[in-house]
């Protein structure tokens, strides 16, 4: 059956067939723990489990620690610090995503799709670093996250201030993060948040609890117009990110809160594109994936997700920060009901689609991610080991924290001088990293060791460069 498939896929790619049509489904801060199918007591998400009863559910799948390295990773195919895109742009940073890398987007357009981002970009504001300027024929979305505006809780005191203000401070000092720290220095107050369509600002600070029904009449509305060529649809939410807001038909439904209301309308969401797909016959042409750009932001309390039974959460190197719900689903193409413990990352998705719509891979730089198409048929990962990176500042090295081989995660000292392992678990037996078993297996950890310092030295030869204006 897996074999029958391998050959029918390869057949697919050699004799010029249709190409299939990508939908990437990419969530904002959803955790491990906050899908029905992976495990969530309290929240539901009947279209996601379907569609993991009809595809492929990853249980080993990772992404970035935060949301701007994480869409860095997705759309070209690298590690964060290898395209120098190590933290999250804010509104009109002079800095972005470089002109000459070659986005999923470019990629599948020089293949004679059609491309459209609906959702969060955050790879850069200013126009040189909009999507519509790195292979996107359309965009519609925040170009950042939802909580850079002037309604964040971090913004500085004002006179009279408006009820969306004080909403905003009651919801912080509810959830326990109105006591995180001191307020944003005037350089960093949150200007109008801006939505576009295209490279136009369509409206300041729109109304959040509209966003998510807004980008899934917009996804529909592209599918639709394009259902008789080649597509590349990323629908990427900006919930369930702080501050969360459900539409109306969702606020209060969920036994989870607020939070548990924004997933649900995501998995409506996703039921809706599905729909489409399904009424425009384009079921068998197309794979959809569903993922999350990083784990539940922990500091926000009842307002952040959960990692279910991986430690800690977003802008961290445990499984919790990293580790994200991964579904991919094309009928008659990825077998059905499947789940794979194997290691793969959002990286894999610029090869994986590469192969799938007959592109070949640049060959003047690294990528390095890897085609997991034959992980979908039931192979190992492709993976020797995947490297943990936390953020970084333009122009600093990004720390290498841990690098995970099979069942076995090594984190790394990074505080100067050369690496030493400070504690190795073993993923299997201890999924939430609890017990350091270094001791055990010294020669597990020096081996890890070895590849972790390889690795860092091939990265600081093959760098390539922010974008500048
Ligand atoms: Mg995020």
């Amino acid at each position: 059956m897996r074999a029958a498939l391998l050959l029918a896929a390869a057949a697919l790619a050699a004799h010029g067939q249709p190409k299939p049509n990508f939908v990437i489904v990419f969530t904002d801060d959803q955790g491990y723990g906050d899908v029905g199918c992976y495990g969530s007591p309290d929240i539901r998400t009947p279209n996601l489990d379907r569609m993991a009863a009809e595809g492929v559910r990853f249980t080993s799948f990772y992404a970035q620690p935060f949301c701007g390295p994480s869409r860095a990773a997705l759309m070209t195919g690298s590690y964060p610090p290898r395209v120098s895109l190590m933290f999250n742009h804010g509104p009109g940073s002079k800095t972005g995503i470089h002109p000459n890398e070659i986005t999923l987007a470019e990629m599948l357009k020089g293949q004679g799709y059609r491309t459209m981002i609906v959702g969060k970009w955050h790879l850069g504001d200013r126009p040189e670093f909009l999507p519509t300027r790195h292979g996107f024929d359309q965009y519609f979305g925040l170009p950042y996250s939802n909580d850079m505006w002037p309604y964040h809780p971090l913004m500085p005191p004002k006179p009279n201030e408006s009820p969306r203000m004080k909403a905003a401070r009651e919801r912080a000092e509810l959830t326990g993060y109105a006591g995180q720290g001191a307020y944003l220095p005037p350089s960093r107050e949150y200007p109008d948040l801006p939505l576009y369509s295209n490279e136009e600002v369509v409206e300041l600070n729109p109304d959040l609890s509209k966003l998510t029904g807004l980008y899934t009449a917009k996804a529909l509305e592209f599918i639709a117009a394009n259902r008789d060529r080649p597509f590349f649809l990323y629908l990427a939410h900006n919930m369930p990110h702080v501050p969360l807001f459900p539409g109306p038909k969702f606020k209060g439904k969920s036994r989870r809160g607020l939070y548990g209301d924004v997933v649900e309308e995501i998995d409506w969401s996703v039921g809706q594109v599905l729909s489409k797909l399904k009424d425009l016959g384009l079921d068998e042409k197309t794979l959809v994936i569903f993922t999350s750009d990083n784990g539940p932001w922990l500091q926000y309390g009842i307002d952040g997700g959960s990692a279910g039974p991986l430690r800690d959460g977003k802008a961290t190197h445990w499984e919790g920060g990293m580790r994200v719900p991964a579904i991919v689903r094309w009928p008659g193409q990825v077998p059905a009901g499947q789940t794979t413990s194997e290691i793969a990352a959002n990286l894999d998705l610029l090869p994986t689609f590469a192969r799938l719509a007959g592109a070949t891979l640049p060959a003047d730089r690294v990528i390095d991610g890897k085609d997991i198409w034959p992980v979908l048929q039931g192979a190992k990962s492709p993976h020797e080991a995947f490297y943990y990176f936390t953020g970084a500042r333009a122009g600093e090295e990004a720390p290498l924290r841990a690098v995970r081989s099979g069942q076995w995660k090594l984190h790394l000292r990074t505080d100067g001088g050369p690496a030493r392992g400070l504690a190795l678990y073993d993923l299997q037996a201890d999924p939430g990293e609890k017990f350091d078993v270094l001791a055990r297996y010294p020669e597990v950890a020096r081996k890890l060791e070895g590849m972790a310092q390889a690795f860092r030295e091939e990265l600081r030869r093959n760098v390539r460069p922010l974008g500048r204006l």
